[in-house]
């Protein structure tokens, strides 16, 4: 512990694991090196998924990583940190298609989720009904991680690979959400549909980007559902379809069931299979139609 103590400055060894907090994204990747260490962000899914378990091994709370702390804006992308949490999304200044990550930011749990959970918590637990992830994939998010060995991107379409299953390699921490600025003002929306208004996981949830041109056709247009199958889903032959369809009010009657077929929703606690399939059908439909009304 001595050792750690010197170099990390917190520490702390319990019954069969041992905490550390570094205070540089380069002590953190080091502490990472060696297999056995596991990432510790905002705690909120962290925790409850141990139960009244100790954690074993050890634990490599990032939370004091402040250079990946905070959004701002690049040439290309505006970049979000991988210690940025919800609240500091819902507060910051942020280009008109980022009003569907904003929306289901408040949707995440209660005030004080969003206060301490992260984006790249979320998106590193994946969850199927992880709120993050719809608006995210619509806007073509890419995922920075870096080890001790350099970093790389990773599209998050690419970076999900199932049911709290990433690309994510042990030693891996994402650092940044990177969302391309290319569509930055168009419009876009997030639904998500519990069995009650809050604190609620998700029956099904669409996000939708929706960008129109000069001559106020659907230029291009991203939709994405999440509940509805092991990751979130883009229903790319929907987004194929609607290309160059004019952008007004009641484009949601050119959805059809069968622009949902690549969905695999489950029968569980919340809802049946069937019951998923036709809510998420009247998600997308709505979330279409309110960003042709916000144009
Ligand atoms: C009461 C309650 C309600 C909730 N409601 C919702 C909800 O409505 N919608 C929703 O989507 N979620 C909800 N959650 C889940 C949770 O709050 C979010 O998923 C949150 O964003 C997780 O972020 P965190 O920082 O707390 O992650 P942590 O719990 O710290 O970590 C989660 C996982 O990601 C890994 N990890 C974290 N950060 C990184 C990183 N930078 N790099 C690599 N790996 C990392 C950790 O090792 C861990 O495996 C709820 C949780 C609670 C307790």
């Amino acid at each position: 512990m001595l050792w750690a103590q010197a170099l990390w400055g917190a520490s702390f060894r319990g019954p069969g694991f041992l905490y550390l907090k570094p205070k540089t994204l380069d002590e953190a990747v080091s502490l990472l090196f060696s297999p056995g260490g596991q990432i510790l962000a905002g705690g909120t899914d962290f925790y409850p998924a141990l139960g009244e378990r100790m954690p074993p091994g050890r634990v490599v709370d990032i939370s004091a990583l402040s250079e990946i702390r905070g959004i701002s804006t690049e040439s290309e992308h505006v970049r979000i940190g991988g210690l940025t949490t919800w609240s500091e999304v819902i507060r910051a200044p942020l280009p008109r298609s980022f009003d569907a990550l904003k929306a289901a930011a408040r949707e995440v749990g209660s005030l004080q989720i969003q206060n301490r959970g992260t984006v790249a918590g979320n998106l590193c637990n994946a969850s199927p009904a992880a709120d993050g992830v719809p608006p995210l994939l619509a806007l073509d998010a890419e995922m920075e991680l870096v080890s001790a060995a350099g970093s790389r991107r990773i599209p998050l379409a690419q970076f999900l690979v199932g049911n709290r299953k990433t690309l994510r390699h042990a030693d891996e921490i994402l650092s940044a959400v990177l969302v391309p600025r290319r569509m930055e003002h168009a419009a876009s929306a997030f639904l998500k549909l519990g069995s009650r208004r809050y604190l609620v996981i998700s029956i099904s949830m669409v996000a939708a980007v929706l960008e129109a041109d000069d001559a106020g056709r659907m230029a291009e247009v991203h939709v994405a559902v999440g509940s509805c199958s092991a990751t979130a889903q883009r229903l790319r032959d929907l987004e194929k379809d609607l290309a160059g369809l004019p952008a007004k009010p009641g484009i949601g009657a050119s959805v059809r069931a069968e622009h949902l077929r690549s969905l695999s929703p489950i029968d569980d606690v919340r809802a049946t299979a069937d019951y998923r399939r036709d809510a998420s059908l009247t998600l997308v439909q709505r979330a279409l139609e309110a960003c042709v009304g916000s144009r």
